[in-house]
Protein backbone atom coordinates (compact mmCIF):
# COMPACT_ATOMS: atom_id res chain seq x y z
CA UNK A 1 0.00 0.00 0.00
CA UNK A 2 1.69 3.53 -1.35
CA UNK A 3 1.10 6.14 1.86
CA UNK A 4 3.15 8.78 0.28
CA UNK A 5 2.14 9.99 -3.22
CA UNK A 6 4.12 8.18 -6.18
CA UNK A 7 6.85 9.55 -8.06
CA UNK A 8 7.61 12.52 -6.02
CA UNK A 9 10.91 13.67 -8.64
CA UNK A 10 8.28 12.94 -12.02
CA UNK A 11 5.48 14.98 -10.42
CA UNK A 12 7.76 17.95 -9.55
CA UNK A 13 8.95 18.07 -12.85
CA UNK A 14 5.62 18.28 -14.54
CA UNK A 15 4.72 20.84 -12.27
CA UNK A 16 7.48 22.72 -13.14
CA UNK A 17 7.00 22.40 -16.94
CA UNK A 18 3.03 22.97 -16.14
CA UNK A 19 3.76 26.28 -14.57
CA UNK A 20 4.59 27.63 -18.12
CA UNK A 21 1.53 27.08 -19.01
CA UNK A 22 -0.60 29.07 -16.86
CA UNK A 23 -4.14 30.04 -16.73
CA UNK A 24 -3.96 32.54 -19.79
CA UNK A 25 -2.83 30.16 -22.21
CA UNK A 26 -5.45 27.40 -21.36
CA UNK A 27 -8.39 30.35 -21.61
CA UNK A 28 -6.85 31.76 -24.72
CA UNK A 29 -6.77 28.18 -26.07
CA UNK A 30 -10.80 27.61 -25.06
CA UNK A 31 -11.64 30.79 -26.61
CA UNK A 32 -11.17 30.16 -29.42
CA UNK A 33 -10.97 26.00 -29.93
CA UNK A 34 -7.38 25.85 -30.61
CA UNK A 35 -5.31 22.70 -30.11
CA UNK A 36 -2.63 23.14 -27.14
CA UNK A 37 0.30 22.33 -29.56
CA UNK A 38 3.23 23.87 -27.52
CA UNK A 39 2.32 22.03 -24.36
CA UNK A 40 1.84 19.03 -26.18
CA UNK A 41 5.15 19.49 -27.66
CA UNK A 42 6.81 20.36 -24.66
CA UNK A 43 5.79 17.16 -22.92
CA UNK A 44 6.89 15.02 -26.13
CA UNK A 45 10.20 16.54 -25.66
CA UNK A 46 10.41 15.74 -22.55
CA UNK A 47 9.53 12.42 -22.65
CA UNK A 48 6.85 12.16 -20.72
CA UNK A 49 4.24 11.01 -23.08
CA UNK A 50 6.34 7.83 -23.91
CA UNK A 51 7.09 6.59 -20.24
CA UNK A 52 4.80 3.68 -21.27
CA UNK A 53 7.01 2.71 -24.12
CA UNK A 54 9.66 0.29 -23.62
CA UNK A 55 13.00 1.35 -23.62
CA UNK A 56 14.18 -0.62 -26.35
CA UNK A 57 12.01 1.35 -28.86
CA UNK A 58 13.27 4.65 -27.23
CA UNK A 59 10.24 5.06 -24.56
CA UNK A 60 11.39 4.97 -20.47
CA UNK A 61 9.78 1.82 -20.41
CA UNK A 62 7.94 2.83 -16.88
CA UNK A 63 4.65 1.28 -15.38
CA UNK A 64 1.16 2.90 -15.70
CA UNK A 65 1.61 4.34 -12.17
CA UNK A 66 4.10 6.75 -13.73
CA UNK A 67 1.74 7.86 -15.88
CA UNK A 68 -0.80 8.21 -13.89
CA UNK A 69 0.99 10.43 -11.91
CA UNK A 70 2.46 12.82 -14.97
CA UNK A 71 -1.80 12.71 -15.90
CA UNK A 72 -2.94 13.53 -12.42
CA UNK A 73 -0.32 16.24 -12.32
CA UNK A 74 -0.96 17.98 -14.94
CA UNK A 75 -4.74 18.64 -14.02
CA UNK A 76 -3.91 19.37 -10.71
CA UNK A 77 -1.93 22.19 -11.80
CA UNK A 78 -4.98 23.58 -14.20
CA UNK A 79 -4.04 22.19 -17.27
CA UNK A 80 -5.46 19.66 -20.14
CA UNK A 81 -4.03 16.20 -20.49
CA UNK A 82 -7.23 15.24 -22.33
CA UNK A 83 -5.18 16.83 -25.66
CA UNK A 84 -2.86 14.12 -25.57
CA UNK A 85 -3.25 11.29 -23.04
CA UNK A 86 -4.52 8.98 -25.79
CA UNK A 87 -0.67 8.66 -27.11
CA UNK A 88 -0.30 6.66 -23.78
CA UNK A 89 -2.62 4.35 -23.95
CA UNK A 90 -3.42 3.95 -27.60
CA UNK A 91 0.23 2.72 -28.07
CA UNK A 92 -0.79 -0.48 -26.62
CA UNK A 93 -2.66 -1.62 -28.63
CA UNK A 94 0.28 -1.55 -30.99
CA UNK A 95 2.66 -2.11 -28.15
CA UNK A 96 0.63 -5.79 -27.41
CA UNK A 97 -0.94 -6.77 -30.72
CA UNK A 98 1.22 -5.50 -33.35
CA UNK A 99 4.03 -7.54 -34.89
CA UNK A 100 7.64 -6.61 -34.63
CA UNK A 101 8.31 -4.64 -37.88
CA UNK A 102 5.11 -2.48 -37.23
CA UNK A 103 6.53 -1.98 -33.95
CA UNK A 104 10.25 -1.16 -34.97
CA UNK A 105 8.50 1.59 -37.87
CA UNK A 106 6.14 3.44 -35.31
CA UNK A 107 7.02 3.48 -31.67
CA UNK A 108 10.80 4.86 -31.95
CA UNK A 109 9.36 7.37 -34.07
CA UNK A 110 6.68 8.11 -31.64
CA UNK A 111 8.93 8.32 -28.78
CA UNK A 112 11.11 10.34 -30.27
CA UNK A 113 8.51 12.99 -31.00
CA UNK A 114 8.38 12.53 -35.06
CA UNK A 115 5.20 10.63 -35.33
CA UNK A 116 1.63 11.75 -33.42
CA UNK A 117 -0.56 8.91 -31.91
CA UNK A 118 -3.11 10.48 -30.72
CA UNK A 119 -6.16 9.62 -32.40
CA UNK A 120 -8.56 6.27 -31.84
CA UNK A 121 -11.61 5.60 -33.96
CA UNK A 122 -14.25 3.65 -32.31
CA UNK A 123 -17.44 5.53 -31.46
CA UNK A 124 -20.18 5.43 -34.89
CA UNK A 125 -23.09 7.11 -35.21
CA UNK A 126 -24.90 3.92 -35.61
CA UNK A 127 -23.81 2.12 -32.89
CA UNK A 128 -23.48 4.40 -30.17
CA UNK A 129 -21.72 2.10 -27.23
CA UNK A 130 -22.79 -0.78 -28.97
CA UNK A 131 -19.29 -1.24 -30.40
CA UNK A 132 -20.43 -4.53 -32.00
CA UNK A 133 -22.93 -2.58 -34.15
CA UNK A 134 -19.94 -0.58 -35.71
CA UNK A 135 -20.56 -0.18 -39.80
CA UNK A 136 -17.61 0.61 -41.36
CA UNK A 137 -15.93 -2.16 -43.57
CA UNK A 138 -12.69 -2.69 -44.43
CA UNK A 139 -12.67 -5.15 -47.51
CA UNK A 140 -9.77 -6.65 -48.64
CA UNK A 141 -9.13 -6.20 -52.13
CA UNK A 142 -5.14 -7.36 -52.77
CA UNK A 143 -2.56 -5.99 -50.67
CA UNK A 144 -4.84 -3.51 -49.60
CA UNK A 145 -8.10 -2.74 -47.94
CA UNK A 146 -10.76 -0.52 -49.05
CA UNK A 147 -11.99 1.22 -46.22
CA UNK A 148 -16.04 3.02 -46.27
CA UNK A 149 -18.20 4.59 -43.33
CA UNK A 150 -17.94 7.08 -40.26
CA UNK A 151 -16.66 7.90 -37.37
CA UNK A 152 -17.73 10.30 -34.45
CA UNK A 153 -16.27 12.21 -32.03
CA UNK A 154 -12.97 10.96 -33.21
CA UNK A 155 -10.71 13.24 -30.72
CA UNK A 156 -7.13 14.85 -31.79
CA UNK A 157 -7.49 13.42 -35.38
CA UNK A 158 -6.50 16.74 -37.26
CA UNK A 159 -3.38 16.66 -34.58
CA UNK A 160 -1.94 13.14 -34.93
CA UNK A 161 -0.25 11.43 -37.73
CA UNK A 162 -1.97 7.92 -37.13
CA UNK A 163 -5.43 6.35 -36.83
CA UNK A 164 -6.08 3.50 -34.55
CA UNK A 165 -9.31 2.41 -36.09
CA UNK A 166 -11.80 -0.36 -35.49
CA UNK A 167 -13.61 -1.34 -38.65
CA UNK A 168 -16.08 -4.70 -39.51
CA UNK A 169 -13.93 -7.02 -42.14
CA UNK A 170 -16.33 -9.62 -41.95
CA UNK A 171 -20.46 -8.61 -41.31
CA UNK A 172 -22.23 -8.68 -38.07
CA UNK A 173 -24.78 -11.44 -39.30
CA UNK A 174 -21.59 -13.55 -40.83
CA UNK A 175 -20.16 -14.38 -37.28
CA UNK A 176 -21.39 -16.32 -34.53
CA UNK A 177 -20.12 -14.14 -31.70
CA UNK A 178 -21.08 -10.46 -32.57
CA UNK A 179 -17.93 -9.14 -31.46
CA UNK A 180 -16.05 -11.23 -33.95
CA UNK A 181 -15.16 -9.91 -37.28
CA UNK A 182 -13.87 -6.47 -36.25
CA UNK A 183 -10.29 -5.88 -37.20
CA UNK A 184 -7.92 -2.96 -36.26
CA UNK A 185 -5.78 -0.98 -38.30
CA UNK A 186 -3.43 1.27 -38.70
CA UNK A 187 -4.31 4.51 -40.86
CA UNK A 188 -1.67 7.20 -41.47
CA UNK A 189 -3.63 9.99 -41.54
CA UNK A 190 -1.09 12.17 -43.81
CA UNK A 191 -1.64 9.70 -46.57
CA UNK A 192 -5.14 9.18 -46.29
CA UNK A 193 -6.18 12.98 -45.96
CA UNK A 194 -7.92 13.75 -49.52
CA UNK A 195 -7.49 10.17 -50.56
CA UNK A 196 -9.96 8.64 -48.95
CA UNK A 197 -10.20 10.61 -45.28
CA UNK A 198 -12.29 13.83 -44.72
CA UNK A 199 -12.19 15.39 -41.54
CA UNK A 200 -15.19 17.84 -39.94
CA UNK A 201 -14.47 19.26 -36.99
CA UNK A 202 -17.33 19.00 -33.93
CA UNK A 203 -17.56 21.92 -31.74
CA UNK A 204 -18.22 20.58 -28.21
CA UNK A 205 -18.49 22.33 -24.83
CA UNK A 206 -15.26 22.09 -24.26
CA UNK A 207 -12.07 23.02 -26.36
CA UNK A 208 -11.02 18.81 -26.83
CA UNK A 209 -10.27 18.84 -30.71
CA UNK A 210 -13.30 16.36 -31.72
CA UNK A 211 -14.38 15.26 -35.30
CA UNK A 212 -16.15 13.42 -37.50
CA UNK A 213 -14.03 11.12 -39.99
CA UNK A 214 -15.60 10.26 -43.62
CA UNK A 215 -13.91 7.00 -45.43
CA UNK A 216 -14.67 6.51 -48.92
CA UNK A 217 -13.06 4.36 -50.43
CA UNK A 218 -9.83 4.80 -48.60
CA UNK A 219 -7.14 2.47 -49.54
CA UNK A 220 -4.91 0.88 -46.14
CA UNK A 221 -2.03 -1.26 -47.09
CA UNK A 222 -2.42 -4.97 -45.93
CA UNK A 223 0.42 -4.87 -43.77
CA UNK A 224 -1.35 -1.84 -41.62
CA UNK A 225 -3.16 -4.58 -39.94
CA UNK A 226 -2.54 -5.11 -36.25
CA UNK A 227 -2.66 -8.80 -35.23
CA UNK A 228 -5.16 -11.18 -36.69
CA UNK A 229 -7.88 -10.53 -38.82
CA UNK A 230 -11.27 -10.39 -37.08
CA UNK A 231 -9.60 -9.95 -33.51
CA UNK A 232 -9.88 -6.29 -33.45
CA UNK A 233 -12.59 -6.28 -30.56
CA UNK A 234 -10.46 -8.34 -28.50
CA UNK A 235 -7.36 -5.67 -29.01
CA UNK A 236 -9.96 -2.97 -28.13
CA UNK A 237 -11.01 -3.96 -24.99
CA UNK A 238 -7.63 -5.29 -23.67
CA UNK A 239 -6.72 -1.80 -24.10
CA UNK A 240 -9.10 -0.30 -22.36
CA UNK A 241 -8.22 -1.17 -18.66
CA UNK A 242 -5.00 1.28 -19.34
CA UNK A 243 -7.37 3.88 -20.80
CA UNK A 244 -9.67 4.02 -17.97
CA UNK A 245 -6.96 4.14 -14.94
CA UNK A 246 -5.54 7.01 -17.00
CA UNK A 247 -8.03 9.09 -17.26
CA UNK A 248 -9.35 8.14 -13.84
CA UNK A 249 -5.86 9.82 -13.06
CA UNK A 250 -6.88 12.79 -14.36
CA UNK A 251 -9.87 12.95 -12.90
CA UNK A 252 -8.40 12.64 -9.46
CA UNK A 253 -6.00 15.54 -10.31
CA UNK A 254 -9.25 17.60 -11.30
CA UNK A 255 -11.00 17.17 -8.23
CA UNK A 256 -7.94 18.08 -6.17
CA UNK A 257 -7.28 21.02 -8.14
CA UNK A 258 -10.86 22.47 -7.70
CA UNK A 259 -11.00 20.89 -4.02
CA UNK A 260 -7.56 23.43 -3.31
CA UNK A 261 -9.57 26.27 -5.33
CA UNK A 262 -12.47 26.27 -3.20
CA UNK A 263 -10.57 25.68 0.10
CA UNK A 264 -8.59 28.51 -0.03
CA UNK A 265 -11.93 30.62 -1.63
CA UNK A 266 -14.13 29.74 1.51
CA UNK A 267 -10.95 30.82 4.22
CA UNK A 268 -10.60 34.15 2.09
CA UNK A 269 -14.01 35.84 0.82
CA UNK A 270 -15.64 37.79 3.71
CA UNK A 271 -19.27 38.02 3.54
CA UNK A 272 -21.37 38.58 6.57
CA UNK A 273 -18.53 39.67 8.23
CA UNK A 274 -16.72 35.93 8.27
CA UNK A 275 -15.25 34.09 5.79
CA UNK A 276 -17.78 31.70 4.22
CA UNK A 277 -15.69 28.58 4.81
CA UNK A 278 -16.85 29.20 8.23
CA UNK A 279 -20.25 28.34 7.52
CA UNK A 280 -20.57 24.53 7.41
CA UNK A 281 -23.06 24.83 4.48
CA UNK A 282 -19.77 25.92 2.47
CA UNK A 283 -17.30 24.05 4.29
CA UNK A 284 -19.09 20.27 4.26
CA UNK A 285 -19.36 20.03 0.65
CA UNK A 286 -15.72 20.51 0.37
CA UNK A 287 -14.83 18.56 3.21
CA UNK A 288 -17.44 15.84 1.28
CA UNK A 289 -15.45 16.03 -1.91
CA UNK A 290 -12.24 15.54 -0.49
CA UNK A 291 -13.29 12.89 0.93
CA UNK A 292 -14.82 11.08 -2.00
CA UNK A 293 -11.79 11.74 -4.00
CA UNK A 294 -9.45 10.14 -1.38
CA UNK A 295 -11.64 7.14 -2.02
CA UNK A 296 -11.41 6.84 -5.63
CA UNK A 297 -8.04 7.32 -5.62
CA UNK A 298 -7.31 4.30 -3.77
CA UNK A 299 -9.79 2.32 -6.34
CA UNK A 300 -7.47 3.75 -9.22
CA UNK A 301 -4.16 2.64 -7.16
CA UNK A 302 -5.78 -0.96 -6.43
CA UNK A 303 -6.71 -1.33 -10.02
CA UNK A 304 -3.04 -0.60 -11.06
CA UNK A 305 -1.45 -2.63 -8.68
CA UNK A 306 -3.78 -5.22 -10.52
CA UNK A 307 -2.52 -3.80 -14.05
CA UNK A 308 0.83 -3.54 -13.44
CA UNK A 309 0.75 -7.36 -11.76
CA UNK A 310 -1.01 -8.71 -15.04
CA UNK A 311 -4.51 -9.58 -13.48
CA UNK A 312 -7.73 -8.87 -14.70
CA UNK A 313 -8.53 -5.22 -13.68
CA UNK A 314 -11.70 -5.09 -15.78
CA UNK A 315 -14.13 -3.88 -12.52
CA UNK A 316 -11.50 -2.13 -11.10
CA UNK A 317 -10.48 0.29 -13.84
CA UNK A 318 -14.18 1.11 -14.70
CA UNK A 319 -14.89 1.43 -11.07
CA UNK A 320 -12.10 3.67 -10.86
CA UNK A 321 -12.70 5.82 -13.63
CA UNK A 322 -16.55 5.93 -12.25
CA UNK A 323 -15.75 6.77 -9.18
CA UNK A 324 -13.05 9.66 -10.14
CA UNK A 325 -15.56 10.85 -12.94
CA UNK A 326 -18.30 11.48 -10.43
CA UNK A 327 -15.39 13.51 -7.44
CA UNK A 328 -14.38 15.52 -9.97
CA UNK A 329 -18.02 16.45 -10.98
CA UNK A 330 -18.81 16.90 -7.30
CA UNK A 331 -15.89 18.90 -6.82
CA UNK A 332 -16.12 21.09 -9.75
CA UNK A 333 -20.06 21.43 -8.82
CA UNK A 334 -18.92 22.48 -4.71
CA UNK A 335 -16.25 24.60 -6.65
CA UNK A 336 -18.52 26.30 -8.67
CA UNK A 337 -21.26 26.93 -5.77
CA UNK A 338 -17.98 28.28 -3.46
CA UNK A 339 -17.33 30.51 -5.72
CA UNK A 340 -21.00 32.22 -6.09
CA UNK A 341 -20.96 34.35 -9.20
CA UNK A 342 -17.33 34.22 -9.58
CA UNK A 343 -17.62 30.25 -10.41
CA UNK A 344 -19.14 31.47 -13.86
CA UNK A 345 -16.82 33.94 -14.94
CA UNK A 346 -13.85 32.76 -17.08
CA UNK A 347 -11.14 34.38 -15.55
CA UNK A 348 -10.95 32.23 -12.33
CA UNK A 349 -10.92 28.98 -14.92
CA UNK A 350 -13.53 27.14 -12.76
CA UNK A 351 -16.07 27.35 -15.30
CA UNK A 352 -13.64 25.79 -18.23
CA UNK A 353 -12.28 22.80 -16.07
CA UNK A 354 -15.82 22.12 -15.32
CA UNK A 355 -16.82 21.96 -18.74
CA UNK A 356 -14.07 19.49 -19.34
CA UNK A 357 -14.72 17.44 -16.19
CA UNK A 358 -17.74 16.63 -16.87
CA UNK A 359 -17.00 14.42 -20.30
CA UNK A 360 -15.44 11.95 -18.04
CA UNK A 361 -18.86 10.72 -16.74
CA UNK A 362 -19.71 10.16 -20.43
CA UNK A 363 -16.53 8.77 -22.29
CA UNK A 364 -14.79 6.94 -22.67
CA UNK A 365 -17.62 4.72 -21.16
CA UNK A 366 -20.71 6.23 -19.25
CA UNK A 367 -21.49 5.32 -15.88
CA UNK A 368 -24.27 3.25 -16.59
CA UNK A 369 -21.97 0.77 -18.84
CA UNK A 370 -20.27 0.60 -15.93
CA UNK A 371 -22.93 -0.23 -13.60
CA UNK A 372 -24.05 -2.51 -15.87
CA UNK A 373 -20.45 -4.63 -15.71
CA UNK A 374 -20.99 -4.18 -12.15
CA UNK A 375 -24.80 -5.45 -11.75
CA UNK A 376 -23.98 -8.31 -14.07
CA UNK A 377 -20.67 -9.32 -13.97
CA UNK A 378 -19.52 -8.84 -10.27
CA UNK A 379 -23.07 -9.18 -8.95
CA UNK A 380 -24.70 -11.66 -11.13
CA UNK A 381 -27.74 -9.94 -11.70
CA UNK A 382 -29.75 -10.48 -15.08
CA UNK A 383 -28.62 -8.23 -17.97
CA UNK A 384 -30.84 -5.92 -19.48
CA UNK A 385 -29.47 -6.06 -23.00
C1 LIG B 1 -15.61 14.98 -26.37
C2 LIG B 1 -15.68 13.54 -26.71
C3 LIG B 1 -14.54 12.89 -27.14
C4 LIG B 1 -14.59 11.54 -27.52
N1 LIG B 1 -13.46 10.94 -28.05
C5 LIG B 1 -13.58 9.71 -28.63
C6 LIG B 1 -12.47 9.15 -29.35
O1 LIG B 1 -11.39 9.75 -29.43
N2 LIG B 1 -12.65 7.93 -29.93
C7 LIG B 1 -13.82 7.24 -29.88
O2 LIG B 1 -13.91 6.15 -30.44
N3 LIG B 1 -14.89 7.76 -29.19
C8 LIG B 1 -14.80 8.97 -28.58
N4 LIG B 1 -15.87 9.52 -27.91
C9 LIG B 1 -17.14 8.79 -27.87
C10 LIG B 1 -17.51 8.30 -26.50
O3 LIG B 1 -16.72 7.20 -26.14
C11 LIG B 1 -19.02 7.99 -26.55
O4 LIG B 1 -19.69 9.25 -26.67
C12 LIG B 1 -19.48 7.26 -25.35
O5 LIG B 1 -18.90 5.99 -25.33
C13 LIG B 1 -21.01 7.12 -25.34
O6 LIG B 1 -21.48 6.71 -26.60
P1 LIG B 1 -22.68 7.53 -27.31
O7 LIG B 1 -22.30 8.96 -27.27
O8 LIG B 1 -22.93 6.94 -28.64
O9 LIG B 1 -23.87 7.30 -26.34
P2 LIG B 1 -25.06 6.22 -26.48
O10 LIG B 1 -24.49 4.84 -26.64
O11 LIG B 1 -26.03 6.70 -27.49
O12 LIG B 1 -25.69 6.32 -25.03
C14 LIG B 1 -26.40 7.49 -24.60
C15 LIG B 1 -26.74 7.35 -23.12
O13 LIG B 1 -27.56 6.18 -22.94
C16 LIG B 1 -26.98 5.34 -21.98
N5 LIG B 1 -27.23 3.92 -22.33
C17 LIG B 1 -27.03 3.31 -23.52
N6 LIG B 1 -27.38 2.00 -23.44
C18 LIG B 1 -27.78 1.79 -22.16
C19 LIG B 1 -28.24 0.64 -21.44
N7 LIG B 1 -28.36 -0.54 -22.04
N8 LIG B 1 -28.56 0.80 -20.14
C20 LIG B 1 -28.46 1.99 -19.53
N9 LIG B 1 -28.02 3.12 -20.16
C21 LIG B 1 -27.70 3.01 -21.45
C22 LIG B 1 -25.49 5.64 -21.98
O14 LIG B 1 -24.92 5.32 -20.74
C23 LIG B 1 -25.48 7.13 -22.26
O15 LIG B 1 -25.61 7.84 -21.05
C24 LIG B 1 -15.81 10.84 -27.44
C25 LIG B 1 -16.96 11.49 -26.96
C26 LIG B 1 -16.90 12.81 -26.61
C27 LIG B 1 -18.16 13.49 -26.14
Amino acid sequence: MQLEPSFPEIRDTVQKLCSQFPSEYWRSLDAQRQYPGEFVKELTDSGFLSVLIPERYGGSGLGLSAANAILEEIQRSGCNGGACHAQMYTMGTLLRHGNESQKERYLPAIAAGKLRLQAFGVTEPGSGTDTTRIRTKAERQGDKYIINGQKVFISRAEHSDLLILLVRTTPREKVANHTGGMSVLIVDIREAMGNGLSIKPINTMMNHASTELFFDNLEVPVENLIGAEGRGFRYILDGMNAERILIASECVGDARWFINKASEYASGREVFGRPIGQNQGIQFPIARAWAQTEAAALMVDKATALFEAQRPCGTEANTAKMLASEASWFAGDTCVQTFGGYGFATEYDIERKFRETRLYRVAPISTNLVLSHIGTHVLKMPKSF
